[in-house]
C-alpha cells in the first residue's frame, strides 16, 4: 500500500489558486470566442439577440461603446475602414487588449512573465479622460465631432 506524501498546505494552496487562475482563463477566451463566433454569424444591428445600450435607449445619447459589436463585426468580415468608422475607441483598444490577452495567456498557463505592476494612477486617469472626452465629442453634431458617432448600417 502506497503512503501519500504529506504535502504543505501552502503548496496545495498554490496549486489550487493556479487551478483556478487556468480555469478562469480557459472561461473567458471559451466565452469571447463564442461571442466573436456570435459576431461573425450575425450582424448585431440586424439580429436582437445582442444586448443594445441602455445608455443610448435612455438617453439618445451615444455612450464610448456605441457601435462597438457592428465595429467587431464588421472588423471580423475584413471591412477595416468601416469598423473605423463604427467606434474607433474599440478598434483602437484591440491591440492592447490582445497584448494584454496575450501577457495573461503566458503568465497564467506558463507562468513565463511576472505579475503585472500595479497600474500606474496618472495612466488610469488619463485613460478615464480619454474615455470622457472620446464619450463627449462624439456626441456634438458637428463636423469633424460627426465622425466619431458610430456609423449608420450600410444598405
Ligand atoms: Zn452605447
Amino acid at each position: 500500500m502506497a503512503t501519500r506524501k504529506w504535502q504543505h498546505p501552502r503548496a496545495d494552496e498554490r496549486v489550487s489558486a493556479a487551478l483556478r487562475s487556468k480555469c478562469g482563463h480557459l472561461l473567458a477566451t471559451v466565452v469571447a470566442a463564442l461571442y466573436a463566433a456570435a459576431l461573425f454569424v450575425w450582424p448585431p444591428a440586424e439580429v436582437s439577440c445582442f444586448p443594445k445600450c441602455l445608455f443610448f435607449t435612455a438617453t439618445n445619447l451615444y455612450c464610448p461603446g456605441c457601435g462597438g459589436q457592428r465595429a467587431v463585426h464588421a472588423l471580423l468580415h475584413m471591412h477595416l475602414r468601416y469598423a473605423l468608422r463604427c467606434n474607433l475607441l474599440t478598434m483602437s483598444a484591440l491591440p492592447f487588449l490582445a497584448v494584454a490577452y496575450d501577457r495573461w495567456t503566458t503568465r497564467v498557463w506558463y507562468s513565463a512573465t511576472p505579475a503585472p505592476r500595479r497600474p500606474d494612477p496618472k495612466a488610469i486617469w488619463s485613460l478615464l479622460g480619454f474615455i470622457i472626452l472620446f464619450w463627449v465629442l462624439r456626441n456634438i453634431g458637428h463636423f469633424p465631432f460627426t465622425m466619431l458617432a458610430p456609423a449608420s448600417v450600410p444598405t
